[in-house]
């Protein structure tokens, strides 16, 4: 009944129809009806209670850990919302989200959210769990914001924590909106030591080409791709996609993986990261505690394998394994899998290792190389050391993604063994094995040869 209603009501509700029918105007009509009045009523109604939410409490953080698909490890989880109702109930976040991000609440809510994050992260640390990367959701709107950095930078400080420990998931349509200003914003995160993941990749309209000039390191799969119908053709551009992704040096998650038969294809495609109601859906931070402590990636344990190295003065005092990657998650793969038999050193690029070789270079006992690292690359790294005779005592062993090319050139510029990422744990296990001992065996053997020369003459 409009008869007594103000003109601004009016308009406001004739507004209101015809965003129901936004961008297609010319084919259809829209009225102003009870669907419309209930939903501007449930928004009010969210508005007016979103604030006192916060204090409440009522918005709890849920975990969905993400799984490295060659050994079945958690190798991260997503923090994700959830809004506890006293009357409304369970929501979900595509209840409220939406809302948020045209109001500008979301910046509340995300602040919350992340502050929640680091201090279940702090915890767990303190508790001696083997704590791995988690990443929080940052909406556009929150990338505008003149003081993000720093809101950022306070809470990861607050907790005593490292950038390190956290992922950003920034969604691709937000770069396609205005990238030369997210572009910007991105890089400077990096450069703080985040690792930015694309989230939601495929739905929008990032061009190919723009895909190579973004300053990101993980690629996170739009679950269209792997829920629809898997026909060959969506199935060979999932592939194309995943392969490019990678030749290109990023990382890939899969999201939304309910079926083994899913499973089975990423894993064919060499997809390294799977997060989906098949492994685990979103859970109550107790519950993301068990599959932590039972499956993390960074657990000291090697399924029973043993190194077995026979020089028996090698274990009383470690070398020092060197670890080059720019991929924290990579470095920390390796520091646990290896701290066990070395003194486990981590650099991110080649220059850092070069100075760290310059002055260490008696006590390093292996060299665990990335190729692909922004400042000094692998190949450049190897070449600087051939130079110099006084580190081929030093063995290689190149862990990358393979590719006939860069195996061929990792070996023509001295390497002493190729590994290709995503690491077999048991394979990377005997190769730095084997590799260790030969070195260790060839410089005994020339230190008695020393000796007996030294003697006779
Ligand atoms: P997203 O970042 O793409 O998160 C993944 C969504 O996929 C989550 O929905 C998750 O529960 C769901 N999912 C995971 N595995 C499966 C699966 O196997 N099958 C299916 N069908 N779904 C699966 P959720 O939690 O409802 O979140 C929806 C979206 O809301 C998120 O999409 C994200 O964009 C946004 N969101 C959630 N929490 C936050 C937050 O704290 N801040 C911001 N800014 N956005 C958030
Ligand atoms: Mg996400
Ligand atoms: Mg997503």
């Amino acid at each position: 009944d409009g008869t007594k209603m103000s003109m601004h009501a009016m308009i406001n509700r004739a507004i209101l129809a015809v965003d129901t029918i936004r961008g297609r105007y010319g084919r259809y009509m829209a009225y102003y009806d009870k669907k419309i009045w209930e939903k501007q009523v449930y928004e009010q109604e969210i508005l007016n209670c979103m604030e006192d939410a916060i204090d409440k409490e009522q918005f709890k953080v849920y975990f969905q850990p993400k799984y490295d698909l060659n050994s079945e490890k958690v190798a991260g989880a997503e923090a994700l919302v959830r809004w506890v109702h006293p009357e409304k109930g369970f929501m979900n976040p595509a209840e409220f989200i939406p809302l948020f991000e045209t109001n500008g609440f979301i910046t509340e809510l995300d602040k919350f959210v992340w502050d929640k994050t680091c201090e279940y992260i702090e915890e767990w640390k303190r508790k001696g769990y083997p704590v791995v990367p988690i990443s929080v959701n940052v909406s556009r709107t929150d990338i505008y914001n003149p003081d993000f950095m720093d809101i950022i930078m306070g809470i990861i400080k607050k907790h005593g924590l490292e950038p390190e420990n956290i992922h950003l998931e920034i969604t691709e349509t937000a770069y396609t909106e205005n990238p030369q200003q997210i572009i910007e914003v991105v890089k400077k995160l990096k450069l703080l030591g985040f690792i930015i993941e694309m989230d939601d990749f495929g739905s929008g309209y990032s061009s190919l080409n723009m895909l190579n000039e973004l300053p990101i390191d993980i690629l996170k799969l739009d679950m269209g791709f792997v829920q629809g119908d898997l026909s060959t053709n969506s199935n060979n551009i999932l592939s194309f996609i995943i392969s490019l992704a990678k030749w290109m040096d990023y990382a890939v998650v899969a999201e939304g993986i309910e079926t083994e038969e899913q499973i089975q294809m990423l894993r064919n495609m060499d997809c390294n990261f799977v997060q989906g109601y098949y492994f685990a859906k979103p859970l109550p931070p107790e519950e993301f505690e068990k599959h932590l402590i039972e499956h993390s990636i960074l657990n000291n344990d090697m399924e029973g394998l043993e190194m077995n190295f026979s020089d028996a003065t090698f274990r009383k005092s470690p070398g020092t394994m060197l670890i080059v990657d720019d991929l924290v998650l990579n470095r920390k793969i390796l520091s646990a899998s290896f701290s066990r038999y070395f003194k486990t050193v981590e650099k991110e690029n080649g220059a850092e290792a070069l100075e760290y070789i310059k002055d260490h270079a008696d006590e390093i006992d292996v060299i665990m190389l990335d190729l692909v690292m922004p400042v000094m690359d692998g190949f450049t790294l190897m070449k600087q050391l051939k130079m110099e005779n006084k580190y081929a005592h030093i063995p290689i062993i190149v862990t990358s993604q393979g590719g006939d090319k860069s195996v061929e050139k990792s070996f023509a510029l001295g390497a002493t063994d190729f590994v290709e990422k995503p690491y077999n744990p048991r394979i990377i296990m005997h190769r730095v094995q084997n590799v260790v001992m030969a070195y260790k065996n060839a410089r005994s053997e020339a230190a008695a040869t020393n000796e007996k020369n030294d003697s006779v003459s």
